[in-house]
């Protein structure tokens, strides 16, 4: 008997269960809230458990297509002002063989069509509740759709609605890092910044970077500390970022005032510490189940890696569900705690608090081009 999934989500995560169980001979259903594909994005690097998963998976030459190479990192004075660069060669030699620079809908665009015809999507439609019986679960969704499956895939994000109805409210696993992050993707390159690179202003507790990765792939991103990211939040990201920026003269006001709220992804930059990722035959995945931020820059990797972990498990154990989520969550869980803690750790070195400790991060990156501080760099960022 051919067994179903309800997966909830169609982001990275979502997206690479699907495939990954409908190589298995699953029959997967994916439901997703938003009215049509997202492909909003930005910048990420992709490597690790990801990049295996996605070579067993079949989807690292389309990956590969999309891979821009190793970009300089341009850092600049908040007047624009060139502060210092490190150069493409010590980019390419810090990612590795095995990592990929890529815009995050990249990612969601080769598995979208990776699934395309495999696996249904069901767009503007979310799920409103959940059953467990002994040997399944039932999914209701908002249009009154009653669908039955052995298993239910939480891949709906950080403020994830599976996570809500079968876990528990989201304030008892979201934890915060005291900062907000703003994201979107630009149809033009602002003056100023350069091609292939990743321009980065830096002031203290903040940070404002460009990104381009080729002809018209650019994006954006904003991140800041603050005290109380739900009253930023609060404010929208315009006059958020307009109060957060003010001193930055160089790009950011134009990009600001040309923010809307429905162009920009905003929201506060925060963890998910969940003690178990399944219950019963319902399980988590991706951002929903340890969302390990921007600061780690590993979610992309650890959503694909995970998916296709999941199938693993699943095609071991095809009569013990049960078995297999645990079996999966013990492999997975020391690495995403792992880089937690590493995005705990760099939340100071990303939008650095103090002159020190932008002093401490810049050093090293001025001297990023030795071989020997690549190599430091290299074990501290974890990229293998
Ligand atoms: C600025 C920034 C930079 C980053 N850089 C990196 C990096 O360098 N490397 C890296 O590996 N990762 C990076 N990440 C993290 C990475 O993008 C995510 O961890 C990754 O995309 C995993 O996403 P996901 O599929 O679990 O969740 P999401 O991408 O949030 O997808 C969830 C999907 O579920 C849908 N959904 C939500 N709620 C519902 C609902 N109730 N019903 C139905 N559907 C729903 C959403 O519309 C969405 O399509 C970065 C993130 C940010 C914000």
């Amino acid at each position: 008997m051919t067994r179903k999934a309800v997966i909830v989500g169609a982001g990275i995560a979502g997206l690479a269960a699907a495939l990954r169980l409908h190589e298995i001979g699953w029959e997967p259903v994916v439901i997703e809230r938003a009215p049509a594909r997202r492909n909003g994005g930005y910048a990420v690097a992709f490597f690790g458990r990801g990049y295996s998963a996605a070579e067993r998976m079949g989807v690292l030459p389309a990956l590969r297509e999309r891979h821009f190479g190793a970009v300089e990192m341009a850092y600049l004075k908040p007047d624009g002002r060139h502060r210092f660069t490190v150069p493409r060669d010590a980019v390419r030699a810090l990612l590795g063989e095995r990592g990929l620079t890529l815009m995050r809908g990249d990612i969601e665009e080769v598995l979208f069509e990776a699934v395309h015809g495999k696996v249904p999507i069901r767009f503007g439609t979310t799920v409103s509740a959940v059953k467990q019986a002994d040997h399944g679960v039932r999914a209701v969704l908002d249009d009154g759709t009653v669908l039955d499956a052995d298993l239910l895939i939480g891949a709906d994000g950080l403020h994830s609605k599976v996570r809500e109805l079968v876990f528990g409210p989201e304030e008892r696993f979201r934890r915060d890092l005291g900062h907000v992050v703003a994201a979107t993707t630009l149809d033009h390159l602002p003056d100023g910044a350069r091609e292939r690179a990743f321009t980065t202003v830096t002031r203290v507790g903040h940070i404002f970077m460009i990104a381009n990765l080729g002809r018209d792939r650019n994006a954006a991103f904003f991140t800041y500390g603050t005290p109380d990211p739900a009253a930023e939040l609060a404010k929208g990201p315009r006059r958020a970022l307009e109060q957060a920026y003010r001193d930055v003269t160089w790009a950011a006001p134009n990009l600001i005032n040309d923010l809307s709220d429905d162009n920009v992804y905003f929201d506060s930059v925060s963890q998910i510490i969940a003690d178990r990722w399944s219950d019963g035959h319902v399980v988590l995945l991706g951002d929903a189940a340890w969302c390990v931020t921007l600061f780690a820059g590993y979610g992309s990797s650890l959503a694909i890696g995970g998916a296709d972990l999941l199938g693993t498990v699943l095609q071991r154990y095809p009569d013990d569900i049960r078995a297999a989520l645990r079996e999966w969550e013990a492999e997975l869980r020391p690495e995403v705690e792992e880089r937690q803690a590493m995005g705990r750790r760099n939340t100071g070195s990303h939008a650095p608090a103090s002159r020190l400790d932008l002093l401490k991060r810049d050093l090293p990156l001025r001297l990023a081009g030795f071989p020997p501080v690549t190599r430091m760099l290299r074990r501290h960022l974890r990229f293998h």
